[in-house]
């Protein structure tokens, strides 16, 4: 430092280690040396401490990691400090004054205190007046000013000791904010011993960083409406802690009262693995017993056995006919279908036998039947034509285009048989078909003449949906028996699938209405209506992996949606028509669906009840400390606002649970965690926070945020959406191998498994089925979408998570990565579509990775717009230099169109923007909402979803997600450049302000 005028400055008395602009530690030791402990020296402190990011506990004692060095020099004519040579000396006469002089420097004090920039040798007190000596020895004169008495309207109503310090910083508002403005005041008697006075400097400082305002003076005044810390050393040997209403005091003999301030200032929050606040812990546990609603088991004797008791039936009286053809439509494997075929060939030898598959029947029948047929004249194969009958039933669900829907993905399996390009395959939309068909294969030669021709007819059945009047039509089974060219018997019966579905709907669903607990207003929308329905079933169906990217034929994958969706609309429509609302959180739906070759059907299913439990707020009220020990003896608290005082003894310790082994992290970058809560079912969620490093003991996230952007990303917010999680970690890695320039621009923090009730319940369904969807896992442990609940008080931890780091961060950009399924999504008792609430089709991918923003007015918030320009175009940047990404988007699209877009785009959107698929969510501010940028448009610059084809994948394909994911974050984030942020500082009545301009401030795009 040159002169005193950059005294508050980087490169002055605080010091920026990881050059990233932002100060990050104080340079100064100070030498207390025992003669004289002035109250303006915690102005001092709070002012240093003010000036930076972050900061240890070690500058009031020798220490050479910082360059310079204050000294209090006895004087019997100068209050004044002198800068010489990394000397501050603070000459004095007596406390009173050199207190004074302490308080303007650090209320008063900046490089433009005065005009000109001559250097500034030595600022002295003299009487009334400030003499500012110059190098070039000058003088300019300032008044000191009445100490400052003007009523901030900051008032304090503190609940609990630990509403100062918790998670979210020094004493948060409960509404989040970029700011953390602060009127504090220490009052401090002269009887305090050294160690004290050490303490409370200290705590002076770590409140100075915590506060983005901070009014002075701190000292020498007292302001009813301020918080004051009131620290009194008295005769008794046991110190306290106690809160009233906005005063704190701290009383009781010197070492314990040292133990006591020392815990207070130094000590970290509990979920940062501190003591502080410890034992409001226990209360956030909620023991989640269960309570069984009602427990049904279900069986059948199964569609096979009825398919062998019809022929049984109708063998006898039909013995002696010859030339019989039998058609069987049946719900199995091809292997059970085969055994099947053995048998009864076996009763008819006489006869023609086909058993065709009652689910996909389409694809079967071009694969199992017209395929082999195809490949012996497959190199004269020009194009292959398959008329789809529309569907146009009025009172189904289906969309016009389900039969072609339902071959998806037979032209690229039957191209790589045939060696020819998919594209020689093409799928028409067919009013209607000449012969009673539902398809017809149309094959020419390469002069487009006819080489082959073939046709068949699907049985459907008509199954009521859980909306009256709706209806789905499934391919059903069926036994259809020709004498030559005649139908002679022909008997349709229900698959194993509709067996269940049908006694599920009808049953099951009707007495979990019954059961339901309707007892509050928030039931079924911000806590269930039941705990969850476990429905446990058995059946063999086909379970086939096709050669194609991660597609498979799973009816039982089919009937595991169609139980969860449909169960949901089913209370949607309850609440509809009950209390004008639909029910959005009827509880958890875990479909347990096990594939079993062979079996009869059967279910056993146990619906839960909902045990309501609250978590009321511990808000405490005294510590008490002893002289032999450092953390609280004791402590006392409410639990609950009504409830009368509890007394708890403390233990020393703190035992933080340890990262588990499976939750991801990375394994080269440093960063700081943390516990924002607890899920519902007691597993803790972290927080990873990584940054500019500091080596120092505390760091205030609000103050790194006041200085630079910073960016929330939250992962795994759905479980079976599972890229996103280990690709953060990655992330973080290659951030701080690759970018770590980035660190220089901003601030991230992560939430590296955001839902791990949710990934718990699909470890449990991927035990059985490890690559199914699982959408049923996608919610919390009773089903509920927990972002509906945020910023409520709510006993779902995973739900205040966001709001936590919100209100401790304030981030500029929140990312929420998702994703899709990576395979067709297919329902047969919704229409064989997906579910009728989506208004957009999901039915198979139409990208590996697209985004979602939410954009808000762009007339109301033009520097949005921007913002929004900017990021969309660093993400597709970010994206197309990876090939195999590009190429899989566009594989992914080029399907969609084929088997979705080209016959219904309103339904299969394709919003582009510059390759990429970007969707836009117009977004009205509301200060109600649950989205970031709706709920703080003046501060929150950018609201986006990532949307990788990543449900349950594994394997390749996940590698690709977690690289989509890795780049869609990348690129929202390395646009940001700290240096066009502008931080801006103010000096008025109100305090010491640093604030960032938001929105975020872009460059001109220069591509
Ligand atoms: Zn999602």
């Amino acid at each position: 430092m040159k002169d005193l005028r950059d005294m508050w400055e980087i490169g002055g008395l605080i010091e920026d280690q990881n050059k990233d602009k932002v100060a990050d530690r104080v340079n100064i030791w100070c030498d207390l040396n025992g003669e004289i402990y002035p109250e303006g020296f915690i102005d001092f402190c709070a002012r240093l401490g003010f000036e930076t990011a972050s900061l240890s506990f070690d500058f009031l004692q020798k220490n050479n990691r910082y360059s310079n060095q204050l000294s209090f020099v006895k004087d019997d004519e100068d209050t004044s400090v002198e800068w010489k040579r990394n000397h501050l000396l603070v000459h004095y006469q007596n406390e009173e004054e050199v207190s004074t002089l302490l308080r303007f420097l650090a209320g008063s004090w900046h490089r433009n205190f005065i005009t000109g920039d001559t250097p500034v040798q030595k600022i002295k007190l003299n009487e009334n007046k400030i003499i500012i000596e110059l190098q070039d020895g000058g003088i300019q004169v300032a008044p000191v000013e009445p100490l400052n008495t003007a009523v901030s309207e900051k008032t304090y109503e503190v609940g609990s000791l630990t509403e100062i310090w918790n998670e979210l910083g020094f004493m948060h508002d409960e509404k989040a904010s970029p700011t953390n403005n602060h009127n504090v005041i220490f009052l401090t008697e002269d009887s305090l011993e050294h160690h004290s006075w050490i303490e409370i400097y200290y705590g002076a400082a770590r409140i100075g960083m915590e506060s983005t305002t901070l009014r002075f003076p701190i000292t020498g005044i007292n302001l009813s409406n301020a918080l004051k810390f009131y620290f009194k050393s008295d005769e008794s040997k046991n110190a306290n802690i106690q809160l009233d209403g906005n005063v704190i005091q701290f009383t009781g003999e010197s070492k314990s009262l040292t133990n006591a301030i020392s815990y207070f200032f130094r000590e970290r929050y509990w979920s940062f693995g501190g003591h502080f606040g410890c034992w409001e812990r226990q209360f956030k546990k909620s023991d989640n017993q269960d309570e069984s609603l009602f427990q049904v088991t279900w069986e059948d004797e199964g569609e096979r056995q009825e398919l062998y008791n019809k022929i049984a039936e109708w063998n006898s009286s039909m013995k002696d006919k010859k030339d019989l053809d039998l058609n069987i439509f049946i719900s199995e494997s091809s292997v059970i279908r085969k055994d099947i075929k053995k048998d009864i060939v076996n009763t008819f030898p006489q006869a023609r036998v086909s058993v065709r598959s009652a689910f996909k029947p389409g694809y079967f029948w071009l694969t199992e039947e017209v395929l082999p047929n195809l490949l012996e004249i497959r190199k004269q194969i020009g194009s292959v034509i398959i008329n789809c009958l529309k569907e146009e039933r009025g009172d189904g669900l289906e969309l016009p285009i389900r039969w072609i829907q339902e071959l998806y993905p037979v032209d690229e399996v039957m191209a790589q048989e045939l060696q020819i390009d998919s594209s020689f395959i093409d799928f028409k939309l067919c009013e209607t078909l000449d012969l009673d068909a539902t398809y017809e294969v149309i094959v020419k030669d390469l002069h487009g003449h006819p080489l082959y021709k073939d046709h068949i007819l699907i049985p459907v059945s008509k199954v009521p949906y859980v909306e009256e009047g709706k209806y789905s039509y499934p391919v059903t089974a069926c036994l259809s028996v020709y004498e030559g060219e005649k139908q002679i018997f022909q008997h349709f019966f229900l698959t194993d699938r509709e067996r269940f579905y049908t006694f599920y709907k009808e049953h099951i669903l009707s007495k979990l209405w019954e059961k339901a607990d309707r007892s509050s207003e928030n039931s079924g929308f911000l806590r269930p209506l039941f705990d969850r329905i476990e429905i446990n079933v058995e059946m063999s169906e086909e379970e086939l992996k096709l050669p194609v990217k991660e597609e498979r034929i799973s009816s039982l994958e089919a009937l595991h949606e169609d139980i969860y969706f449909n169960t949901l609309d089913y209370f949607l429509i309850k609440g509809e028509q009950t209390v004008g609302k639909g029910y959005t959180a009827p509880g958890g739906i875990y479909p347990i669906i096990r594939v079993k070759e062979g079996v009869k059907p059967k279910a056993e299913i146990t619906a839960y009840k909902w045990l309501d439990t609250t978590r009321e707020p511990v808000l405490t009220e005294q510590l008490l400390f002893t002289n032999e020990q450092r953390t609280p003896a004791e402590v006392k608290y409410r639990v609950g606002k009504e409830q009368g005082l509890v007394k708890e003894e403390v233990s020393g310790h703190v035992h933080l649970e340890e990262i588990p082994e499976d939750l991801p992290r990375p394994m080269k970058a440093k960063f700081h965690t943390w516990i924002a809560d607890y899920s519902y079912r007691h597993k803790p969620i972290y927080v990873y926070e990584i940054f500019a490093n500091t080596k120092e003991s505390y760091y205030s996230a609000i103050k790194l945020t006041a200085n630079k952007p910073t960016v929330l990303i939250e992962t795994g917010h759905h479980a079976n959406e599972v890229s996103s999680m280990p690709a953060v970690a990655e992330l973080m890695d290659e951030i701080t191998e690759q970018y770590s320039s980035i660190l220089k621009n901003v601030n991230l923090v992560i939430i590296p498994r955001a839902n791990p009730d949710g990934t718990e319940l699909h470890n449990r369904m991927i035990a059985d089925n490890p690559e199914w969807k699982h959408h049923a896992a996608r919610y919390n442990a009773v089903g509920l979408e927990y972002s509906d609940v945020r910023y409520k008080d709510t006993i779902f931890g995973e739900g205040n998570v966001v709001p936590k780091i919100m209100n401790r961060w304030a981030p500029d950009v929140v990312i929420d990565n998702h994703g899709v399924p990576s395979h067709e999504w297919t329902q047969p008792f919704a229409g064989y579509h997906i579910p009728p609430r989506f208004h957009m089709s999901y039915w198979i991918p139409n990208s590996m990775i697209y985004g979602i923003a939410r954009m808000l007015n762009e007339k109301r918030y033009p520097g949005h717009a921007v913002v929004l320009d900017r990021i969309t175009h660093g993400i597709q940047q970010k994206v197309k230099q990876s090939s195999n990404i590009q190429d899989m988007n566009h594989y992914w699209r080029e399907r969609y169109k084929k088997y979705g877009n080209q016959f219904m785009p309103k339904l299969f959107p394709i919003e582009l923007m510059e390759e990429l698929i970007f969707y836009k969510w117009t977004t009205e501010t509301d200060a109600s909402s649950t989205s970031a940028i709706s709920k703080f448009p003046e501060w929150v610059s950018a609201d986006l979803i990532s949307e990788a084809a990543d449900e349950t994948v594994y394997g390749n394909a996940l590698e690709i997600c977690k690289e989509g994911q890795k780049r869609f974050n990348l690129g929202a984030i390395e646009w940001i450049n700290n240096d066009l942020q502008e931080v801006h500082r103010n000096y008025d009545a109100e305090g010491i302000r640093v604030e960032r301009s938001r929105p975020l401030k872009a460059a001109v795009d220069s591509n």
